[in-house]
């Protein structure tokens, strides 16, 4: 068996302790006879998964009691719609849109009522966060929307925008996880749990209580109302049940390797590694300015988009996978979340460095 270092943007690597103990467990779940995939999600067995995995991510994040956590599925793209369905009383929103996702989103809002793009670094490319220490913020806003990390572009809001007292929505996809975060600041705080926590098919959404109510836009899709899944601790209908098992080890994974802090603490060592490099570096280019750099998600350029096909077919040679950039911006990308070891991102810049002897 050979594993590459895998720097897909998602789905992408997990811990590969949590892999092993998922092989260990396939056939047999703790003497229950069945693997978790054949399992009732009704099951005393699933129910213990289910509380722990909540209970695990509430002591990860010190989620305050006055937020419920839903486990959802439909991907991070459902939340864009039930976001509004669910908050839009007033029918106005505000978008700060940082990149596809958040655009994505936008123009979803635009379909439930008057969602105001009030910032935007679509300028440049996306290729920083615009000041968002004092923006148009409209009086009857329902809430406020970002895309915290901006999964395409590699940048990150380091400061949450003023939001001058409305709600702050948050959609966390590409950084869930990989630092500490108050989740009192947010009235809602989601992301697909594909990239940083577990398999693809799921979404974690962490929602002020207040929030879940019958009060929802008329037409509303049961499934798409919070209230249903919060109700129901989220077994309204069958969830995503293997997903959630592997999201509960992931999350038992993360308490022992020190939680939260100790997360982020190792992904600035790993994303400083990348960017001091890029920063010397006379062949490749970092795309994204200093101040909003993302630790999770690092694009790079040589500015010659022959020569970038040439670095990623090479890399992968050499076991180092996934490195080909978004395809709506080109040149490469590396995702170095939670789950890359740090030999990972020095086994890269290594191989840059001998690329660029080679190529020069
Ligand atoms: N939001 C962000 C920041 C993402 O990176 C992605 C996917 O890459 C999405 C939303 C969409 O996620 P999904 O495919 O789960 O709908």
């Amino acid at each position: 068996m050979s594993r590459v270092y895998n720097f897909s943007a998602g789905p992408a690597v997990l811990p590969e302790e949590v892999l092993k103990e998922a092989q260990a467990e396939m056939l047999d779940y703790k003497d229950t006879g069945m693997s978790v995939m054949e399992m009732s999600h009704r099951s005393k067995a699933f129910d213990q998964i289910i509380q722990e995995a909540e209970k695990d991510l509430r002591d990860l994040m010190h989620i305050p009691d006055n937020y419920k956590v839903l486990f959802l599925q439909g991907g991070a793209s459902l939340q864009f719609a039930m976001i509004p369905m669910n908050l839009m009383k007033n029918k106005v929103a505000d978008y700060i849109v940082t990149g596809q996702w958040a655009k994505k989103a936008w123009q979803e809002a635009q379909k439930y009522g008057k969602a105001n793009k009030i910032a935007t670094s679509e300028d440049k490319t996306f290729s920083y966060i615009p000041d968002c220490s004092d923006l148009p913020i409209s009086e009857d806003a329902d809430y406020v929307y970002i895309c915290e990390n901006n999964t395409i572009y590699g940048t990150k809001f380091k400061e949450l925008p003023n939001t001058k007292g409305k709600d702050l929505v948050a959609d966390v996809s590409s950084c869930f996880l990989s630092e500490p975060v108050d989740v009192s600041k947010y009235a809602i705080i989601y992301g697909g749990v594909q990239k940083n926590i577990g398999p693809a098919g799921m979404v974690i959404a962490i929602v002020r209580d207040d929030l879940i109510t019958d009060d929802v836009l008329p037409g509303t899709p049961t499934m798409m109302k919070y209230k249903t899944h919060a109700d129901a601790n989220s077994l309204y209908n069958t969830p995503n049940c293997y997903c959630i098992y592997i999201c509960g080890k992931v999350f038992k994974w993360l308490k022992k390797q020190g939680g939260l802090e100790a997360m982020k603490e190792r992904n600035e060592k790993k994303a400083k590694i990348l960017y001091d490099y890029l920063d010397e570096s006379k062949l490749f280019k970092g795309t994204v300015e200093k101040a909003s750099r993302s630790l999770m998600n690092v694009p790079f350029v040589t500015g010659d988009p022959d020569l970038d096909a040439k670095f990623v077919k090479e890399a992968k040679e050499a076991g180092l996978e996934n490195l080909k950039g978004h395809r709506t911006v080109g040149g490469m990308r590396a995702s170095i979340y939670n789950a890359m070891p740090i030999e990972g991102v020095e086994k890269l810049v290594e191989f840059m460095k001998k690329f660029e002897k080679e190529n020069l």
